[in-house]
This record gives structure tokens, sequence and C-alpha cells, in this order.
């Protein structure tokens, strides 16, 4: 599927500012396999502000994606928050005009206003969203080492047991056990 490109030069010609909407397939997004979604598209609302240096964007997207929990492995659906104020430039920074990144705003440079990939920088601000280690549910249990069970939905003592084996009194009993076996 082919990625989406906005001509911001062509599209700010005579306006400073413009509002846009976008349905983005989810699939054109070509997430890695830990991200699902049940809807098919995922709708992009755009403002963008022409500047000095570039163009201000600010996005909202709104849909269902899905993410893999890092324990359990269960899908679950992850909140997608609205990116705001994301300069756009061309510049890139030099000793010169480094007071360009102090706007407290996340600077994404391209190579060419004529054709900036909408595609591409919802991918990344996805990526960017998703934790590290995302999680269903900050107790989540995740699975059993030994049955490979989700403890969520059917809790097994698996490792109760197994800790029960390897306590240090069992170990103290198997030495007993022994010693008892040479005095005989
Ligand atoms: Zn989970
Ligand atoms: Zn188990």
């Amino acid at each position: 599927m082919k990625d989406i490109y906005i001509n911001l030069k062509e599209e700010l010609k005579h306006e400073d500012f413009i509002e846009k909407d976008y349905s983005l397939p989810v699939k054109s997004l070509d997430l890695p396999s830990e991200y699902s979604s049940d809807k098919k598209d995922l709708d992009i609302h755009l403002y963008i502000i022409k500047e000095k240096d570039g163009y201000v964007l600010s996005m909202d997207m709104k849909g269902e994606l899905k993410v893999e929990c890092s324990r359990c492995l269960e899908p679950f659906n992850m909140n997608i928050k609205n990116v705001s104020n994301v300069m756009i430039t061309t510049k890139r920074p030099t000793k010169q005009n480094q007071e360009l990144t102090q706007d407290d705003l996340m600077v994404e440079y391209i190579d060419d206003y004529e054709k900036f990939n909408l595609t591409n920088f919802v991918r990344e601000e996805i990526l960017i969203q998703t934790p590290i280690k995302p999680l269903c549910n900050e107790e989540c249990k995740g699975i059993c080492p030994i049955c490979g069970g989700n403890k969520n939905e059917n809790p097994c003592d698996c490792e109760k047991k197994l800790k029960r084996e390897s306590s240090p009194f069992s170990k103290l009993k198997e030495l007993l056990e022994k010693k008892q076996k040479k005095e005989k």
C-alpha cells in the first residue's frame, strides 16, 4: 500500500493555516506484528500552520490499535494520544540556528516540503508512543513459565510447587534422610 504524502508548499501556498482529514488504512502503516486492529482505518485530523522556518503540525489520531501485552501476550487496546506542535523543517540545526529547537517543539526534519510522508510520520508516532514493555494491566500476572497458562485467566500453583521443592527446608530434609541412611 502506498504512503500518503502531503505537499505542504502547495497546500499552504495561499493560506497560513489549514485543517485536513485523512483516513489511513492501518495496514498501510506496516506496523510490527505485535500490533493489530479491529478497525480498518485510523482517522487523522491535522492542523498545519505556516511558520518562518517551516510548518507546525498538530495531529489528532482516532482509531483502535491493539498491541500485545509483554507479559501475557494478549492483545489489548492501546490509547494513542494526540500529538501536538511538531515543527516540520528542512533546516537541520547548526550552531547558528539552535534557537529553532528551544521552543519546546518536537522537530521533524524533512528534505522536501513538497513530500511530507504522513504515513511514515504516523507510524513513527505510534512506535514512539508505545511503551517498550506494554502491559494490558499494571497487575498483569503474565504467563506461567512452567505450564504456559495465562495466569490472569487460570491461576495455577506451578511456581509455588516448584518453590516448595527447592526450598532450603527440602534440601535439609534430603540431607537428613541421607544421614539417617548412612547411620543405619
Ligand atoms: Zn497482560
Ligand atoms: Zn502454571
